[in-house]
C-alpha cells in the first residue's frame, strides 16, 4: 500500500470526549473512527489489525473441530422467551426494535438462544454429537458505561462458540481443549505473559467457569493473581476461595487491576431444556444435550493490545497482528538525487510486494520528521529507511520498533527479519 494513496491521516488530537488511550492513539493513527460513543468505524489499517485477530482465532477454533456459522444478528422475541432472557428486568443490554407490524425483535446481544433453537433441527441421535459451532458476529449491547474505546463498545464483533455433547464427560473434554485454543490464541497474538486463566463464578458442574484476564491499568476487572501457577481468581468468588489460589492453595495472591479479554463456561442443559434440545442415546433413550459456550471479542483483544503495549511515541503491534510487515520510509535527498532514491525505494517497495510481504510505503511528499512521527504513531514493527545515505552505503537501515534499535543492512537480508 502506498501511503500517499491510502484515504485515511493521522491526526495530532484524538476527538476531546475520548478518554480511552487505545481508542486515542488508535484515531489519531487513523486505524478507527468514532461515530459516537461505544460506536467506531474500522477504517483499512484497522481492519487489517481485526482481520489478523480474527484469522489466529479461527485457526485455533478449527483446530479443535469448530464449524464456522453466521447466525443474523435480528432475533425473534418468541426464542428469547422460552429462556426467560427477553425481559429487560433480566437483560438490561438490550436493544430491541419493531417491525412494522409492531412485532418486537431483539438485536443480538449473544447467541445461545437462537443456535440452541437452530440445532434442534439437526441433533437428533448420539451420532449427531458431539459438535462444536461458532461465528464471528456482531453484538449490540446497550452498555451504560462506554469509556473503554474499542474495548466496550455498544456495537462489537464476537467470535461466540458453543459447544454440544452427549454428557459432562464428553463436555469436559472438548472444555479443556477450548481452554487450551484460548491460551494459543491470547499467546500468538502476544498477550500471553500478561493474560491470567481466571477462575470465575457460575460453572454448572465443575463450580467454576473461566476469563481470560490481560493485566492492563485502565482495565475494568480487579483479579487475584498467583504468580506461581500463572492463574487468577476474579472478584465475585475471591471470598469464597478464603485468597487462595485455586491451584495450589498459595495464600499469597495479589490483586490487579485487569481486563476480561475472553471466557469460556459450562452451560450444562440451561439451553437444551428450554429448546427441548435432546438426543437418542445407544439405548434409545432421550436425553438433553449438554453445552458450553465459549466468547472472545476481536476488538477488544485489539484496544487491549494498544493499552498495554502502546508507548509515548504511539503503537507497538506484535508482528502477528501488526496491519503490515514492513514500513517502507523513502526520504528525499537533495536535487537529482531525489529521483535516484525514489526510484530505488520504488524499487524495494515492488520486489517486497511480489515476494508477498505486506509494506506499507510512506511515499509522500513530507519532511522526514513527520514521516518518522507518524511511522512511530502507526507502530508497524520493522521500518526500513531509504535515503540518500543509505544509498551512498548501497545499504537500507532497519528500526525494530519494540525494541529502538537501528541497523544498517544488506537488501537480500531484510526477509531474515520479516
Ligand atoms: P464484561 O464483564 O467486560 O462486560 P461480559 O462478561 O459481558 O464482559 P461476555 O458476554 O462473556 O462478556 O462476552 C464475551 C467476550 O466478548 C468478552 O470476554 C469480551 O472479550 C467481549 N466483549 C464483551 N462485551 C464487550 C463490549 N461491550 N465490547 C467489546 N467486546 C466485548
Ligand atoms: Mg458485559
Amino acid at each position: 500500500m502506498r501511503q500517499s494513496e491510502l484515504f485515511t491521516t493521522t491526526r495530532r488530537e484524538a476527538p476531546t470526549d475520548e478518554v480511552a488511550r487505545n481508542a486515542q492513539l488508535l484515531i489519531r493513527a487513523g486505524y478507527i473512527h468514532k461515530e459516537m460513543a461505544g460506536v467506531y468505524s474500522y477504517l483499512p489499517l484497522g481492519l487489517r489489525v481485526l482481520e489478523n485477530i480474527v484469522r489466529i482465532i479461527r485457526e485455533e477454533m478449527q483446530a479443535i473441530g469448530g464449524q464456522e456459522v453466521s447466525l443474523p444478528a435480528l432475533q425473534d422475541r418468541l426464542v428469547w422467551q422460552k429462556s426467560g432472557r427477553w425481559s429487560d428486568e433480566v437483560v438490561d443490554v438490550w436493544f430491541k426494535t419493531a417491525l412494522k407490524n409492531g412485532a418486537e425483535l431483539g438485536l443480538s446481544f449473544t447467541h445461545e438462544e437462537p443456535l440452541t433453537a437452530l440445532m434442534t433441527d439437526y441433533v437428533h441421535s448420539y451420532r449427531d454429537l458431539p459438535r462444536a459451532v461458532y461465528q464471528f458476529q456482531t453484538k449490540f449491547r446497550n452498555e451504560t458505561r462506554a469509556k473503554s474505546g474499542i474495548m466496550r463498545g455498544r456495537e462489537f464483533l464476537m467470535k461466540d462458540l458453543y459447544s454440544f455433547s452427549r454428557d459432562t464427560v464428553e463436555h469436559e473434554k472438548f472444555y479443556e481443549r477450548a481452554k487450551q485454543a484460548y491460551q494459543n490464541i491470547f499467546e500468538r497474538v502476544g498477550l500471553g505473559a500478561t493474560t491470567y486463566l481466571t477462575y470465575a463464578s457460575g460453572g454448572t458442574f465443575s463450580k467454576y467457569s473461566h476469563e481470560f484476564q490481560t493485566l492492563c491499568a485502565t482495565g475494568e476487572d480487579t483479579i487475584y493473581v498467583c504468580e506461581k501457577c500463572h492463574v487468577a481468581v476474579n472478584q465475585e468468588i475471591i471470598d469464597d476461595l478464603q485468597h487462595a489460589c485455586p491451584q495450589c492453595g498459595a495464600k499469597d495472591v495479589r490483586s490487579a487491576t485487569a481486563v476480561e479479554v475472553g471466557n469460556i463456561f459450562s452451560l450444562g442443559t440451561k439451553f437444551s431444556e428450554a429448546f427441548n434440545l435432546s438426543y437418542l442415546d445407544e439405548q434409545g433413550a432421550s436425553r438433553l444435550v449438554v453445552m458450553g459456550s465459549y466468547g472472545i471479542g476481536p476488538g477488544r483483544v485489539m484496544g487491549t493490545i494498544v493499552e498495554t503495549l502502546s508507548d509515548e511515541k504511539g503503537i507497538v503491534w506484535p508482528k502477528t497482528i501488526a496491519p503490515y510487515a514492513l514500513h517502507l520510509v523513502v526520504l528525499g535527498g537533495r536535487g537529482a538525487e531525489t529521483a535516484a532514491v525514489l526510484a530505488a525505494a520504488d524499487q524495494l517497495y515492488t520486489t517486497l510486494t511480489a515476494r508477498g510481504v505486506a509494506v506499507l510505503y510512506d511515499d509522500r511528499d513530507v519532511q522526514a520528521g513527520e514521516k518518522f512521527a507518524d511511522a512511530d504513531l502507526l507502530g508497524i514493527p520493522l521500518r526500513a529507511v531509504v535515503s540518500a545515505k543509505t544509498l551512498a552505503q548501497k545499504k537500507i537501515e532497519i528500526y525494530d520498533r519494540s525494541t529502538d534499535e537501528k541497523k544498517m543492512i544488506d537488501e537480500r537480508e531484510i526477509h531474515t527479519l520479516l
